[in-house]
């Protein structure tokens, strides 16, 4: 199985067991004040779960280059030490790590330690929307001091104890700034033309590789920028020859700038979709006479089944992989050993990884909350601890799965008890949403391995009073009973065509035509999604190509008419408001995709036969007529088990929607839920 990727292969001086490399992460684990602690942890495990290289996230060549204050500097002594402990700590764990030099230009956010104080810089002054600021423009010498930086960074990992490292071209950084048009409309030296928008490139590569004589060098370099006036497919071309040129031990491909309008990252891509700019930088490569130099794929690919076939094509060299290490750090080994069914997907929710990297909030992952935290909350039961004990846990949502096999993985016995007919609660919901099916299979995943480790789930059983003589038998309880949904007072609550989200979500056939949705969250936008279903979903890559009109292809034709005119409406705020901003912007670009209409600021003053009768900011009255009213207006905490627990008199913890239904969601609950599981 996986034949392709499970073949040794050599990037420069390294020789890696197979074809799965660690993609860059940034973590804001860097800057942490705990001697680099939680990073080794972090890297350790990976490396332990098989991952044939590592590469970190990116560590700043100079203050002026970091991301932002959770960036590790290579010149900060302490974050030196931080970067040597896990560098050691993978290889302890029989690892190979890569250090990845970067710098943010334009994209530095103002203001915050790292950016020297200063605006940052870059080779134009063009404002980004990204970082919301306007770059001063480089100097000459600005310019031969950051390729001198990067130098230094590479002379650096090598003392440091990495084995190689890997300079950060792409995503719209400050090297992909120097080579697009947009950002470099220089005149001089280093802008103009395409040879001279290269130069920049070619010299960090050409100094590095002087610097680091057969040190392993590779360089991530952008293979299409996605954005107006960025990169022209030729000038990529020409680029990675000349990188080749000058010493590049392997060449990443990654694609997309943070203000691109088109989605690279989101679940609304389909898995593969950016393997054809790597294969037009392999194809480059061989017509040059480079083709011995090895190309790395990335972006998008989430299953190692995929990365086998676009390895299989022989048109690329390796796969790299970044979140799919959040979500499970033993992806590889546990794939290795014909076991793929048991991994962790990730579902490219973005929620705790990348939405948190652009802050400082420690990043992690919504289906692994022990990502980030690995030398906080161990794995498995430590030798010698204490012995097995029985546990429940009330509720099957995704709060109480995560706590259930967490209870497990140390050790313990776990009986589950659900209110409803199926596990997973609202998360389930999610899974039948386009482009969301993956949040189905985890649920999936979750009750596969519970099973596995002889847990009992009890379904249709809610836990109420009647059950204190059950629930005194444990020796300890998870409450995730989860949350219900709130019925607003308003006239007309009683009318047959009006229904709440979970009813809707059961049996979304059963919606008429026109469907007004009260209340603008998260689960409003999902259902809106699932009731205009295949309006404007694309399911394979080459129909997002060219509906994104990416590889030459133009933009498809006006959406077929929705099957459903549905209207979501909110009080106060923005619809959708609580999705992370990775994900926000391209969820209500499909919504408007496929007709869907949104209103704020209005008030629900009634539900008639005919619809809901709203006050809109200006005052005025509306009518919006429809044939399904959908109450998703907001949650409540469910009680009922709460109080059977107190009268038992059993320990519990609490997780999830039961501690308090604002700004709950996954992330939140998967995160109390293997925390509730290791206080117990
Ligand atoms: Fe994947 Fe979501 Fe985890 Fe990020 S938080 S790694 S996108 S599952």
């Amino acid at each position: 199985m996986f034949d392709h990727v499970f073949r040794s292969g050599a990037i420069g001086g390294l020789t890696l067991p197979h074809r799965i490399v660690m993609g860059a992460m940034h973590l804001n684990l860097e800057a942490l004040e705990d001697g680099g602690a939680a990073l080794a942890a972090f890297y350790a495990e990976r490396a332990g779960g098989g991952a044939a290289l590592i590469v970190t996230g990116g560590t700043a060549v100079s203050p002026a280059g970091a991301g932002g204050p959770g960036y590790g500097m290579v010149g900060d002594p302490s974050h030196r030490a931080a970067l040597r402990r896990a560098a050691d700590a993978v290889h302890a764990a029989g690892g190979l790590i890569a250090l990845q030099l970067f710098h943010a230009g334009r994209y530095a956010l103002p203001g915050v330690a790292g950016t020297d104080g200063g605006a940052p810089f870059a080779p134009s002054a063009v404002y980004s929307r990204f970082s919301r600021t306007t770059p001063r423009e480089m100097s000459a010498d600005d310019i031969a001091e950051t390729v001198a930086d990067f130098a230094r960074g590479a002379e650096a990992a090598r003392e440091l104890g990495f084995d190689a490292v890997e300079v950060m071209g792409s995503e719209g950084y400050l090297i992909n700034q120097f080579t697009a048009p947009l950002t470099n409309r220089r005149e001089d030296a280093w802008g103009g033309d395409a040879e001279r928008r290269r130069r920049f490139p070619v010299e960090v590569m050409r100094a590095v590789r002087a610097a680091v004589p057969g040190f392993p060098v590779l360089f991530r370099m952008s293979g299409a920028d996605l954005v107006e006036d960025g990169t022209p497919p030729q000038d990529t071309a020409a680029l990675a020859v000349a990188l080749a040129e000058a010493g590049a031990d392997a060449l990443a491909v990654g694609v997309g700038w943070h203000e691109s309008p088109v989605p690279t990252v989101q679940a609304q891509v389909p898995e593969g979709t950016w393997a054809v700019f790597a294969k037009d930088v392999k194809r480059a490569l061989r017509g040059a006479g480079h083709g011995a130099v090895p190309v790395i794929a990335s972006n998008r690919f989430n299953r190692l089944s995929q990365a086998d076939e676009v390895l299989a094509g022989g048109e690329v060299d390796y796969v790299a992989m970044a979140r799919p290490f959040l979500a499970d750090p033993a992806i590889v080994a546990t794939s290795r050993a014909g076991r793929a069914e048991a991994v962790d997907l990730c579902i490219a929710c973005n929620e705790a990884c990348i939405d948190r990297s652009f802050g400082t909030e420690r990043v992690s992952c919504l289906v692994n909350p022990r990502a980030g935290y690995e030398a906080e909350f161990a794995a498995t039961a430590a030798p010698g601890a204490s012995a097995r004990r029985r546990y429940a846990v009330v509720g099957a949502g995704i709060a109480g799965l995560q706590a259930a096999r967490t209870l497990l993985a140390l050790g313990h016995e776990v009986e589950v008890f659900e209110a409803g007919a199926e596990p997973g609660g609202q998360f389930r919901l999610a899974g039948q949403v386009p482009g969301k099916r993956d949040f189905a299979q985890t649920v999936r995943h979750h009750v596969a391995e519970l099973a596995e480790h002889g847990a009992v789930l009890h379904l249709n059983h809610r836990i109420g009073h009647k059950d204190a003589a059950l629930l005194a038998a444990f020796e300890g309880v998870v409450l995730a009973s989860g949350v219900l949904p709130v019925r607003p007072a308003l006239p007309g609550l009683a009318l047959p065509h009006v229904i709440d989200y979970a009813q809707a979500f059961a049996d979304p056939d059963a919606l008429g035509e026109r469907v007004a949705v009260i209340g603008g969250g998260g689960i409003a936008v999902d259902l809106a999604h699932l009731l205009t279903a295949g309006r404007a979903a694309t399911s394979t890559p080459e129909e997002f190509l060219a509906a994104h009109a990416v590889t030459g292809g133009s933009p498809s034709a006006a959406p077929a008419r929705p099957a459903r005119a549905v209207t979501v409406m909110r009080r106060g705020g923005r619809v959708g408001a609580g999705i992370g901003p990775s994900t926000r912007w391209v969820a209500m670009a499909e919504l408007r995709a496929a007709g869907v209409e949104t209103l704020v600021g209005v008030e629900y003053e009634e539900i008639t036969r005919e619809g809901v009768v709203v006050r809109d900011a200006e005052g005025g009255h509306r009518l919006v007529r429809a044939d399904h009213v959908v109450l998703a207006a907001g949650q409540e905490p469910e009680r009922d088990a709460r109080h059977a627990l107190l009268r038992a008199g059993v320990p519990f913890e609490a997780a999830g929607g039961v501690t308090g239904a604002d700004r709950l969601n996954a992330v939140r609950a998967t995160a109390e839920g293997l925390r509730a599981a290791h206080r117990l």
